[in-house]
């Protein structure tokens, strides 16, 4: 009786398949759900070949409407299933007890499905009670209603004729099934819900001929899905009907009936009322204050709440949660646009890039040779690097000295583009080299527009020609060779063919249209910062807009400050600056970082906000790089590299960037520098609290913490490094780490011995006769012993004994007695090695 047995064991499973594919759920928008039955059929083995054909022909009900047939793929699937377990040909008395027990199961399954039947009739009348409120909640839902309506009356009807079917439950085929429930499928109830979310659940759908929805929907159905073909077309078919009821809405009301909820951005400050919230939520504040209820909040409209929990809110109502940007606090200059009657013409900014030694500098001299205003007194002292000339006919030029390309990129990556034309120095006498193909990369990649300085041309060997074909190779395709690239032939140094490239450089810059307003307070942006032993923080910048006045207060990058001085580019003390000029600016609370942005504000009581702001987003970000997240864990245990954090505050920022490489140098593969900050200026507060959650130490190069920072360092322990010589301070690092991975251990082999015989030595101990084959055996010395070439065991040698007596040492070719120390692992025929090991201090190459 195995097969009853198997039988039995099966039916609670057929039954619960049955069940489950007599039903379907529907899962609706905002949690709720609808069953519904599909006509649960019971005789599909009736069907089989060999049961007794007559009284019991395949009960399926093919007008079963399944009134919600959206989701509902179930109900055929386990019939065949079944029925191919079920089917015995010509039937035996054994058969027929299996049929009569199958048929008394099968009542008792219709029985179940009435049970359903009246559970599903309540629960549709739950639903129907939820759509009405829904209606009164939201007019806009009014169309889904309607809808819902029609729906409960397919639904009725649809009951009806399961009735109906019921009662002559008889001799339909299973297949008719399918179709059947096909047929009804338009009656679905359409998904109150927002349009395109259903569209994208359409083409979902649509595409998932696995009907993947049902999936999705329905955990009830996982066990018929699998055996489901059918679910496939009816999804799609369900998805057609739900695209053309879309189109035929559009069609008539035009967009989308605002049934569908508005999804809004909202600001969601640090704190917030709960009315406020609802205000920007478009909700209603009762519906927040209920949810928070739910929440086991008892808070009233007029309370205010927490960031978090306002967050909570709105993604619990569906909105986006946009909080306070960054334009509340900071300054946005993009937005700040002047209008187009306000700009005037400004100079160019042109940066000189090329390969070392190609004459940049030679280049940059030559020109502010050229400048008409120059002093008579033996030209100019070169104040700063960057400076403006004014040419024979009165126009303006600024030179940016930047001092490589690297920085160029930086300062562009920083939003700070300040650079209108490049112009390309490439030695006629050399080629192109590698840092020119950076040049033009860098250039090409900033999409500013570029002059070929090809200078040393006073040199015989030079050749313009060859400079301008082997540009081509690199996209830079020179007028000459018909393209758009201007070039120019120069000698740096003999001051020729300057004058043409001042020329080109202006028919450039017309070809710009290069404007900003300068009755306005100005931006600018920082070229290079330093702390300055006599005058503190200096900053070179250039002015982008407006006009930089003595006494303007700004802020510039994270720090505020109150113009004190402006000093030009010949050293020479101004009342203000314009666009294009680059200028010194004294007065500025700390050293900002090239690429700043330097911008005027109203007031102080402004500017300390916005830097104190720009100070804490500095801050955060740097916590976040810090050592303790898991990224940075992670990668610490995915390898064995020891990493050295540091931080480095120098007065200059040729300083930072020559620290910065140097320690880069020190690393190893086996420990690297890790540099979690550098930048110039005083040891700042937050730069303690960095380096003590990152248990770094703080590298000063010619700086000092400031008064609250010192307090900081002395509260946390952080470790201090000063310096005013980069190669004291790096000797001293590398010291460091080197200290860091632990003393380098050397092995030196000083004897090799091999073991004749093992033989207790005292109560607990063994020890081994030797015979020594290479070197000295010496007593203290470290010993491995390796059996066939796997070491047992690394110890030293506790005892040694040549005929009873101890003794130091035993040279090759002698037998003696040993005891290792803290092993008794030793087999006749095992290799001992002994060793010194010296302990050296580690170096690293600085
Ligand atoms: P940089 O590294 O690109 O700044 O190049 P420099 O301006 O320092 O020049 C490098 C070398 O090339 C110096 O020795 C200059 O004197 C020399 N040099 C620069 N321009 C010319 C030029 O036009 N003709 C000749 N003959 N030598 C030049
Ligand atoms: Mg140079």
């Amino acid at each position: 009786m195995s097969d009853e047995k198997e039988k039995r064991t099966r039916k609670p499973l057929g039954l619960k398949r049955a069940v489950d594919a007599g039903e379907v759920k529907q899962t609706f928008s905002h949690g709720r759900t609808n069953k519904v039955a599909v006509e649960v059929k019971r005789r599909r083995k009736l069907l089989k070949p060999g049961e007794t054909p007559a009284p019991e022909p395949a009960p399926e009900p093919a007008p079963q409407p399944a009134p919600e047939p959206a989701p509902a793929p179930a109900a055929k699937k386990p019939a065949p299933a079944k029925s191919t377990k079920g089917a015995p040909a010509g039937e035996t008395p054994q058969e027929r007890v299996k049929r009569l027990q199958r048929e008394a199961e099968e009542q008792r399954l219709e029985q179940l499905a009435q049970d359903r039947k009246r559970e599903e009739e309540q629960a549709r009348k739950r639903d129907e009670k939820e759509a009405q409120q829904r209606e009164e909640n939201r007019k806009a839902e009014e169309e889904a209603e309607k809808r819902a309506a029609e729906d409960a009356k397919a639904n009725a009807e649809a009951e009806k004729q399961a009735e109906a079917a019921k009662a002559d439950a008889s001799a339909e085929g299973e297949a008719d099934a399918a179709p059947a429930a096909r047929k009804f499928t338009p009656v679905a109830r359409p998904e109150p819900k927002r349009p395109e979310k259903k569209k994208k659940e359409d083409k979902r759908a649509a595409k998932d001929t696995g009907g993947g929805k049902d999936k999705r929907r329905s955990g009830k159905l996982t066990v018929t899905k699998a055996l489901n073909e059918d679910e496939g077309r009816r999804a799609r078919s369900l998805a057609a009907l739900k695209r053309a009821r879309e189109k035929e809405r559009r069609a008539q009301g035009g967009p989308a009936k605002p049934r569908e909820k508005q999804i809004r951005d909202v600001v969601v400050p640090e704190a917030i009322t709960v009315g406020e919230l609802a205000k920007r939520m478009g909700e209603k504040g009762a519906d927040l204050v209920k949810e928070l209820f739910n929440l086991d909040m008892m808070v009233t409209v007029n309370q205010t709440i927490d960031q978090e929990t306002a967050e909570l809110l709105v993604e619990q109502f569906g909105h986006n949660i946009e909080k306070v940007s960054e334009a509340d606090v900071d300054i946005s200059t993009e937005e700040d646009v002047d209008p187009e009657e306000t700009l005037k013409p400004r100079p160019p900014v042109v940066t000189i890039m090329g390969h070392v030694d190609h004459g940049k500098t030679s280049l940059l001299d030559a020109l502010r040779g050229t400048d008409v205003t120059k002093g008579e007194a033996g030209g100019i002292t070169q104040h700063i690097g960057s400076y403006q000339i004014t040419t024979k006919d009165k126009a303006k030029i600024t030179f940016l000295d930047t001092p490589g390309h690297a920085a160029f990129s930086e300062m562009r990556q920083r939003g700070a583009n300040v650079t209108d034309i490049v112009v390309l120095v490439v030695a006629g006498d050399d080629g192109i080299m590698p840092q020119t193909i950076e040049a033009i990369n860098h250039t090409k990649a900033a999409d500013v527009p570029m002059i070929v300085a090809i200078n040393k041309m006073d040199k015989p060997e030079a050749d313009a020609n060859n400079i301008r074909s082997r540009l081509l190779e690199h996209e830079v395709i020179v007028e000459a060779m018909s393209g758009d690239v201007q070039d120019v032939e120069i000698s740096a140094t003999k001051g020729t063919g300057l004058d043409e490239l001042l020329e080109k450089i202006q028919l450039q810059a017309e070809l710009l249209e290069l404007k900003a307003r300068p009755d306005r307070e100005a931006d600018a942006t920082v070229i290079e910062a330093q702390l300055d032993k006599g005058r503190g923080p200096v900053a070179t910048v250039l002015i982008t807009r407006g006009t930089l006045k003595r006494g303007d207060t700004f802020v510039v990058g994270t720090e505020s400050g109150r113009v004190r001085a402006i000093v030009n580019d010949q050293g020479k003390q101004i009342k203000e600056a314009g666009p294009s000029m680059p200028v010194e600016v004294l007065g500025l609370g700390g050293v900002p970082s090239a690429g700043d942005q330097l911008t005027v504000v109203e007031n102080e009581q402004r500017a300390r906000e916005v830097a104190e702001y720009r100070r804490e987003k500095a801050t955060e970000q740097r916590t976040a790089l810090a050592p303790t997240s898991f990224d940075t864990m992670f990668n610490n245990l995915a390898s064995d590299v020891i990493e050295w954090p540091v931080l480095v505050k120098a007065d200059v920022q040729g300083s930072v960037e020559a620290i910065v490489n140097a320690l880069h140098n020190i690393s190893t593969d086996d420990i690297k520098v890790r540099v979690l900050h550098a930048g110039v200026g005083a040891i700042t507060e937050s730069d303690v609290t960095l380096a003590a959650a990152s248990n770094a130490p703080i590298i000063g190069f010619n700086v000092r913490p400031n008064a609250k920072a010192r307090e900081l360092v002395k509260r946390d322990g952080v470790r201090m490094m000063y310096y005013d010589v980069i190669y004291h301070l790096t000797e001293e690092v590398a010291k460091e780490m080197a200290g860091e991975l632990g003393p380098e251990r050397i092995e030196t082999v000083v004897g090799r011995a091999q073991v004749k015989e093992v033989f207790r030595s005292g109560k607990r101990d063994k020890a081994a006769g030797l015979l020594v084959e290479d070197g000295v055996i010496r007593k203290g010395l470290f010993a491995r012993l390796t059996r066939d070439d796997v070491i047992v065991s690394a110890t030293t040698i506790a005892s040694l004994r040549r005929f009873k007596d101890d003794v130091d040492e035993v040279r090759s070719g002698l037998e003696c007695g040993v005891v290792l120390e803290d092993t008794n692992d030793i087999q006749p025929g095992d290799q001992l090695e002994v060793f010194e090991v010296e302990e050296r201090e580690r170096t690293l190459e600085v």
